[in-house]
Formats: C-alpha cells, structure tokens, sequence
C-alpha cells in the first residue's frame, strides 16, 4: 500500500491521540477526576471503549485506561527513507483514533452547556446532535438488523455546491442508507448546506447531522457499536465479533468531500477496521487490494455525480426495490393473464414486427444504475391498435456476475413483465411478443416501465449477483436490425457451448417449472441434447440457474434406472414430473412425440405434428404467419398442443433441438421432417446438411417441403413422392 496515505492517517491519529490528551489533563485539571462521563442516556457507556475493550467509563478518570490504549497502539510515523507497506500500522492507527475520538466527544459533555442538541431532530438554528441515546438505537438500531435500512454513508467534508449536495443526500434516502454527517472542512459542512437549502434533518428523515468537529465522526462508528452489541449478540470487549458484524451486517462507507486533511485520513483507517471503506472526491492515494473490507479499501478520485454508486458497488451493497415502481397493479396474481386482441391498445414484435430481448455483462464502470433509455416512440407517440417492433437490451454488471448466467436472468423478463396487470409478454429471445391493454394505457403504463420492471425484479430476486442494471427499450425498427445480428450471435453462441456433450454422458438432468404460471402442470426438462422449448435454457443454464437459486424453477434430476432408453424414459424422471404436475403425468418420454411426449407450455419456438399420409411430421417457426399443412395456422397449432398437457403426434420444441441427435429418435429422428415453413428451413440449412449427412441424404434440404411448393397435406405427398424422400420407407407412425 502507498506510504503517503499510511503516513497521513498514522499522523493524523498522532495528532489526534495528542489532541485527546491535551483536552483530557485540561479537563483533569478544571473538573477533577471524579468527574462523571458519559452519553445521554445509553446503558453502553461509551460505546467504543465498551465495545470493543469492555471497559466501563464512568469518570473523567476513566478515561486514562482508553487514553492508554490509543498511545498504546499508535504506530510510528512511516520514515522517508525505510517504509515497510504494512496495513496493520495503519489499521492499528485508525483504532487508536477511534479512542481518541471518543475521548475528545465525551469530554464534551462534562461542558456546560453542553454543545448538542438533545433531541433526535436539529432545532431553533441548532444543527449537531451528538451520539444518539438507547431510545433511537432500539427504533433504529432494528432497521438495520430487518434490512429497512441495509447502512449509512458517513459524510465529511463539504460538497462542491449546495446543490450537489442535496441530490447526494436524496439518492442516499432513495437506497434507504442513513446518512450521517460530521467533520467539517474549512468550517463548512454538509449538514449546514442542507440546512441553507431548507432540507429537513434529524433521525426520523435519516439525514443525521452528528458534529462539525472531526471527532464527531465517531458518532457513527458508536452508533454501529451498539448495534452489534443490541442486536447482533456481541459481547462487550469481544471486539472481533463486534467489528465481524459491522463487516457483515452493516452496510456502511465514508463519504470524503473536498479536501481531505491528516485527521480525516485517520478516521478512514479507523472506518477501515469495521470493513467500512472511504470514497473520496479528490484525488488521494487509494488503497485497493481487498483485505479487511470486502472490495477496495479507499477510492478516489470519484466524481460527485457517480460517487454514490462507487460506494455502493465497492461496499458490495445489494440493492433492494421493494415496490416495483408501475402505475398499474403489479404481482404474480397477474402473469397468466392474457391480454385479448379487443382489449389491446398497442401490439409489439411477436409475428407482426421485429424484436429481441438481449441481456448482456458489462464491467462495472460501465453500467449506471436504474438509467432506461427509450429508442424510438413511446406508448403516447402511437394511436390505439399500432403495431410495434420492440427490443430490450439489457446490460448488467456485478462483481459475481458470469456471463453463463445471461440466458437465465434475460428468461425471467418473461414472469417479470407478466406480472403488470395489463401487459402480456410471450416469447424470448428473438421471438419476444408483447401486448399492452388499453386499461393499461389509460393507468399510465409506459414503455419505459418495461424497464422499470426490469431494473426492480434482477435487483430483487438476483441481487445476489447484479449489481447494476441499465436498460435500453427500443421501439424503432432501424435500430432494432442493426443491433438483431449481435443478438442473433450471442444467442448462437450460448447454444454451441453444449455441442458435444451427449445425454448418456450425465446422470442428472435440469427441470424447468418457470412457464408453470401459464401451464400449471407444465415440466420441461433440461438435458444436454434437448433444450427446453423455448430455446432460452439449455443444460448449462438450468445447471447454472441451479447454482444461482437452489430453490428456484430449475432443480437437477437425476435420472435413475432406464425404463426405455429408446423413448427416454427414466424411473426417476417420471416420478419427478408427476410429483411436479401436479399428478397429472405419469409417464414422460423425453425422446418421442407420439406415445407419452414431453408436455408444452406456449413459449415454445417451434412446433412439429405428425403428417399421417406423409408418415411424416411438419416443422413450423413461431414467427410463420401462414397456414400450414395441417390446416392450421401456428397460432391456432399452439393451443392445441400447448398449456401443459400430453398431446401425442404434437410437439413444441427449440429450434435448436432440431438438430439433436435426439429429436423424436424414438420415431426415427429428424428425417421424418417432410414439410418446414421457408425462412426457419433456409435458417436451418446448415443443420439440416448435417442431419442428412448423418443418414446419408445428401439432397436432405431439397427433399423437405415449404410453404412454396406445398401448401396442404397432399401436396406435400406429392412433392416428398417425387423427392423419394426416406420417411415414405420408415415403419409407420401408427
Ligand atoms: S419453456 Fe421450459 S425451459 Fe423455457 S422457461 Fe418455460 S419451462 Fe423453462
């Protein structure tokens, strides 16, 4: 670590051990030893030297005992010329500092007058309140224990403007932070200039103004003290415990404004032993590497407009919302509700126009928290039945944030959006399909909001792992196909990761219970050659989600005896899938679309039907507007096969199961394909040169049928009769 900060906190606290003795032999002098000491109306004594040495301060002269151990570990000022970087001189200083604090603090209410206010609230023009009495501890203390108030920003120093200096108050009010505020610099202070700006301080509003002395920083410190002493089952003196709870428990960080003198420093490196680390304005030396607290130690220089979200992230505080903040009703009481075409305002993506849904890692830098953009109209800029295209690009940062983890949190905008009354969200990737009701409209739902919800539901239910989220919603459809071919090769990225591992290579599987909310009795599960329908999660995923959230949606199954290695059909599977629908699956074949296929929820990409004069089956893409084959458009397809029910000879599926070798292998594989809509068979041609490559077609491609040679059932004989196609020779489906 550098020796310039080292040497001006271990100056700064010789100055302030000299200064606490200086004041104390006065008051020896004046007042005499016998002279009672203490806080208001606390059974803490004074906190610290109770808290952390177990010793009881009753009398002036008690205070010699604190004063010895402030002397006792104060360590030599670093040398110009042999400087060994070692933290614990500096840690060692910031204690003694913190006794000598105290001292100077306690000596203060022997005066008469005393020089604070008594009362939880600044009055009359008088602002510094001092140490907080065991009354606002017990109502405080607790939000810091039930997670109301996750911390407190200790403020010292002045902000650049007044200005500035109330927005930094509000945006630590909006993250439910304290903010306590001491030590003056040139004889200005925070506090003062949120009391010129009229803002009303005090405990109840959690902008608490403690002192402009320096010392006064102490206040803080004390006030955390006695929490880990009230409420986290500390001992007085065990100080490990005390300054381990802090660490843990107390989300806590100095704030440095302007100027930061030797005495300051030494009120870092005393904050520094509790793992509360400081973030400066200006630029002073740092100290980064992790060690007492959880990430860096000292920040700086950080400028005020981003000061606050350093803090946070480098604090590794977690951000909870605990209101989505929607002007229409919000909760899963909503996300099966579906938003019919009369009772629709505007309609996005889906078959009528382009979209995606994108979340990406970005460093930490580069994210600023709770920042949506809008690119293109917004809800009011269009009339009533529009038609939109709609992307979501979401980019998130988190010091435990992996990018295997992207596919899992960008599926869940599916059960976040679905959860506003009024908006109906279907799809992923890029076949998201969004509706928004003209009841919604009338609340005041915005496109915006999409990113509202966005930005409150990763905070809140993977706020283990993110730390930032910012979100662009774009509803212009320029933008959206310059950006869609990025997307697309994440997307294509994410699947390959899996491409050569088999089935029989593990022993347990993933389920899926995510689309639960619109098929109640819906499993999808995960293995490594068949990804769930929707094409969002393969195996890695459900593995990773697992990780993430061991009691959410995706749980490992093993797989257990074979029952039909052919059809895909395990003991323990089964008993899973019929404890997990509800008992309304007894038996599930991963591998067959016929007899006792896997249920299918909506959200699927594709879906495939058997053909019977084909002895074939038809593949169609969620996007193909058409009528197919069957006789049935894709929409009218899906409810047949979908909500969660058994349907042999149907099947929604990934596009990228297709390709699997296990795709309907129980009923011959992929080649029993006679009819593909264009676009999702020249996407797939690739793929489908592979699998006919696999079985030695080299025309496999040709020899599938489309939309513009085969419109119905008998055209498609026709077309496969003269291609010589080999589902015409396979066993027969039935
Ligand atoms: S389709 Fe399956 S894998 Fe995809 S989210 Fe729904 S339940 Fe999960």
């Amino acid at each position: 670590m550098s020796r310039i900060i080292a040497t001006r906190a271990i100056r700064g606290a010789h100055k302030l051990v000299g200064r606490a003795e200086k004041e104390l032999d006065r008051a020896l002098e004046e007042k005499g030893p016998g002279t009672k000491v203490e806080f208001p109306n606390t059974g803490y004594f004074l906190p610290i030297s109770y808290g952390l040495l177990g010793i009881k301060v009753r009398t002036l002269e008690d205070l010699k005992t604190v004063l010895e151990e402030a002397k006792r570990l104060l360590p030599p000022v670093p040398a110009d010329k042999l400087w060994l970087p070692y933290l614990g001189h500096t840690l060692d200083a910031g204690m003694a500092t913190l006794f000598a604090d105290e001292i100077i603090e306690a000596i203060k209410y022997t005066q008469n007058p005393i020089p604070y206010l008594l009362e939880p609230s600044p009055r009359d023009g008088r602002l510094w309140l001092g140490a907080a009495d065991d009354v606002i501890l017990r109502e405080r203390g607790i939000e810091f224990v039930d997670g109301t108030a996750p911390g407190f920003a200790a403020c010292v120093g002045y902000c650049p403007t007044n200005a500035v200096a109330v927005k930094i108050a509000r945006e630590l009010q909006e993250k439910n932070l304290y903010v306590f505020m001491a030590a003056d610099t040139e004889g200005r202070s925070m506090a003062q200039q949120l009391a010129e700006e009229g803002v009303e301080m005090g405990w109840p509003t959690r902008l608490v103004p403690f002192g402009n002395d320096v010392a006064a920083c102490i206040h803080a410190l004390g006030f955390a003290t006695r929490v880990a002493l009230s409420f986290g089952g500390a001992q007085p003196g065990d100080y490990s415990r005390v300054l381990r709870y802090n660490k843990n428990r107390i989300f806590a960080f100095v704030l440095a404004f302007g100027p930061v003198d030797d005495e300051k420093h030494a009120q870092a490196a005393g904050a520094i032993n509790y793992g509360f680390p400081t973030i400066a304005e200006t630029d002073i030396d740092q100290i980064l590497p992790t060690g007492v607290c959880t990430y860096e130690h000292v920040v700086s220089p950080v400028p005020v407009d981003k000061i606050v979200a350093k803090a946070i992230e480098v604090r590794g505080l977690k951000i909870t919302i605990d209101k989505v903040p929607v002007p229409v009703p919000f909760g899963p009481a909503f996300q099966g509700e579906r938003v019919r075409k009369e009772e629709m305002y505007v309609e996005m993506a889906g078959q009528v126009r382009p979209g995606f849904e994108l979340l990406t890692t970005r460093d930490l830098s580069d994210v600023e928290d709770g920042k949506i953009d809008i690119i293109g109209p917004e809800i009011d800029d269009v009339g009533e039945g529009s038609e939109l295209p709609l992307s979501l690009w979401v980019e998130v940062a988190g010091r435990e944030m992996q990018p295997d983890f992207e596919p899992i949190l960008e599926r869940h905008f599916h059960d976040f959006l679905n959860c506003a009354h009024g908006l109906f969200h279907m799809g992923q990737r890029d076949i998201n399909w969004v509706r928004i009701s003209k009841e919604a409209k009338g609340g005041g739902l915005k496109f915006k909001h999409f990113g509202s919800i966005i930005h409150a539901k990763l905070h809140s239910e993977f706020g283990k792992i993110v730390d930032k989220v910012q979100i662009t919603v774009i509803t212009d459809e320029k933008e959206i196909l310059n950006r869609i071919g990025f997307a697309r090769k994440v997307y294509e990225r994410r699947d390959v990761r899996l491409a050569d591992m088999t089935d029989e290579a593990v022993d347990t599987f993933y389920s899926c219970t995510l689309c639960q909310s619109f098929a109640p009795n819906h499993v999808c599960i995960i293995t490594p050659e068949r990804s769930g329908l929707c094409g969002a999660y393969n195996w890695l995923d459900g593995k990773a989600a697992f990780q993430i959230t061991p009691t959410g949606p995706n749980q490992p199954v093993k797989k257990g005896p074979a029952i039909d290695a052919l059809k895909g059909q395990w003991k323990d599977i089964n008993e899973f899938v019929s404890a997990h629908s509800h008992k309304s699956l007894e038996i599930f074949n991963l591998y067959s679309f016929i007899d006792f296929p896997m249920t299918s929820c909506g959200c699927f990409e594709c879906i495939s039907c058997v053909l019977p004069s084909t002895n074939g089956i038809m593949t169609v893409y969620r996007a193909y507007p058409g009528l197919t084959p069957s006789g049935m458009k894709f929409s009218t397809l899906a409810g047949t096969v979908g909500g969660g029910v058994q349907t042999p000879g149907f099947i929604g599926h990934s596009k990228l199961y297709i390709e699997s070798r296990k795709f309907i292998s129980a009923e011959g594989g992929a080649r029993r394909i006679v009819w593909m809509n264009r676009e999702l068979k020249e996407t797939m041609e690739p793929a489908l040169r592979g699998i006919g490559r696999r079985y030695g077609l080299d025309n496999f491609v040709e020899m599938i049928a489309d939309e513009t040679v085969a419109q119905t059932e008998e055209e498609v004989l026709e077309y496969i009769t003269g291609m010589n196609h080999p589902a015409l020779s396979m066993p027969p489906l039935f």
